[in-house]
């Protein structure tokens, strides 16, 4: 029984791996969705955002471990927060003491109120915030910066997918850490690894090695119907048959592509209205050997366009010429708003203007700049989310079709959920017996 994948990304590759009998469709002339790399003048950049690879999940780690090979290298997070000009350790609340007298006050006695006023209900994201780490944290760092990158009011996002995700600390860390005596948070990524060379695209090429002849490159799944009991799959130009279909590309173009098969009026529309935002990468190379020790910093102040700034030449020596340093600066946007409107050039000057108004660099030692777009960044989840997805889920289940990965199931996943999710499937599948 032949199974047609659509997309490849990592979720498609890593189930192209997997599954003996099957074709993956790409519409791009290269694969790995959001993990691609760009090498130009020595420097290698992940430009769809800064990757980096973190479990807590030992079977899908030693899988894209093995898959690099020797090509990898761990690293320690040193992580921090720009807060008010100071460098603040990341999590926030692990760097209360970096913080001024007053606001380490207000984020530890706004801590303390709200464990002892403990509320579990949450209408939205914001409220969530208050509950489980008080005024004090809330209002100074993790609002400001959520409704940054997220690009959305906090007060109109919901909740439902923050439950392990942001873990509350316990009350003596942020003891602790008030007092200066050192406390990791997040610690399932204070190790990380990366490839050593090629940036992220390396898994992607190394997936890619082991589906020889299973990937059809340039093939954009524009329509999906059914005849008899297989799937047609077609691009405008050419037809593909299947018994079975797992569709990765975003849940939107999965209900359009399925026009053919009246999809249900109320579908249509909770498809449309799920929202999302897009990215901007800026992508500098600095003339300089050691630019910091920092693996990346968030930055919450609005006077600076980018959320997050990482420095991949941190992680590994390899992806950037001998005596320079390099940077990925991270920008949401919608579609259509202001920042999209701003042309590439004045991106990157803005960009490199604001780093250096923060002192991360010095404006006079860039020596290589570039810019891209990514469309589909990050899922947001707004207040209509849950209802949203019951519905197009519903379909897609009497439908029949297997959604996977993060555009897909839409949702929040990391690289590991994406091969978990993509490993549970296959290992359903198979004990059900159904190929
Ligand atoms: C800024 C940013 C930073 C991130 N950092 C990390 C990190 O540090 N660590 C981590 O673990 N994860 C990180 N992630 C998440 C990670 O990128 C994703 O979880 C993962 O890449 C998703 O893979 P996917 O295959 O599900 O989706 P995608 O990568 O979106 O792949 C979907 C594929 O489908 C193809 N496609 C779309 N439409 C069609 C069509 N009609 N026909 C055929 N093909 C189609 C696309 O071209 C694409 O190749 C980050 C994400 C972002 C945005």
């Amino acid at each position: 029984m032949t199974t047609g994948i659509i997309g490849g990304g990592l979720t498609g590759l890593t189930l192209a791996n997997l599954i003996e009998d099957c074709e993956l469709l790409e519409k791009n002339g290269e694969c790995g969705g959001l993990c691609r790399s760009l090498t130009e003048d020595g420097f290698t950049f992940d430009y769809s955002g800064s990757h980096i690879i973190f479990s807590k999940d030992r079977e899908v780690l030693n899988f894209i471990l093995a898959r690099l090979g020797d090509n990898v290298v761990r690293c320690r997070r040193n992580t921090k927060i720009l807060y008010k000009g100071r460098y603040v350790k990341y999590p926030f609340e692990n760097g209360l003491s970096e913080l001024p007298l007053r606001d380490r006050l207000a984020c530890v006695s706004g801590y303390i109120i709200a464990g002892l006023h403990k509320n579990d209900h949450a209408d939205n994201f914001k409220q969530w915030l208050y509950n489980n780490f008080g005024r004090g944290i809330a209002d100074k760092y993790l609002i400001p910066y959520n409704e940054k990158i997220w690009h959305y009011s906090t007060a109109e996002m919901c909740t439902s997918w923050v439950d392990g995700r942001i873990p509350r600390p316990p009350l003596t860390d942020v003891l602790k850490s008030a007092l200066g005596v050192p406390t990791e948070g997040y610690t399932h990524q204070l190790y990380f690894y990366y490839p050593e060379r090629g940036g992220i695209n390396a898994l992607i090429h190394a997936l890619e090695r082991e589906c020889n002849g299973k990937i059809l490159r340039g093939f954009e799944v524009r329509s999906l119907y059914r005849d008899h009991n297989s799937w047609i799959v077609s691009s405008g130009h050419e037809e593909r048959e299947y018994d079975t279909i797992i569709a990765t590309q975003p849940v939107f173009s999965i209900v359009d592509a399925l026009e053919r098969e009246e999809v249900p009026s109320d579908v249509k529309a909770a498809a449309h209205r799920l929202k999302y935002n897009s990215l901007i990468t800026v992508m500098l190379g600095l003339d300089t050997e050691h630019l910091n020790d920092l693996s990346w910093l968030y930055i919450p102040d609005r006077d600076c366009l980018a959320h997050r700034v990482a420095f991949p030449s941190n992680y590994s020596k390899e992806v950037a010429p001998p005596g320079k340093s390099s940077i990925i600066a991270e920008i949401t946007y919608n579609i259509g708003d202001a920042i999209d409107r701003m042309q590439d050039e004045a991106l990157i000057a803005r960009t490199i203007n604001d780093l250096h108004t923060k002192r991360i660099i010095d404006k006079e030692q860039v020596c290589f700049a570039t810019l891209r777009r990514t469309k589909f960044a990050y899922v947001v989840y707004d207040l209509d989310y849950d209802r949203n997805m019951r519905l197009i889920n519903n379909f897609l289940t009497k439908m029949n079709i297997h959604t996977l990965g993060r555009f897909a199931e839409f949702r929040y996943l990391n690289m590991d959920a994406c091969v978990r999710n993509a490993m549970d499937f296959v290992r359903r599948q198979s004990n059900s017996l159904s190929w």
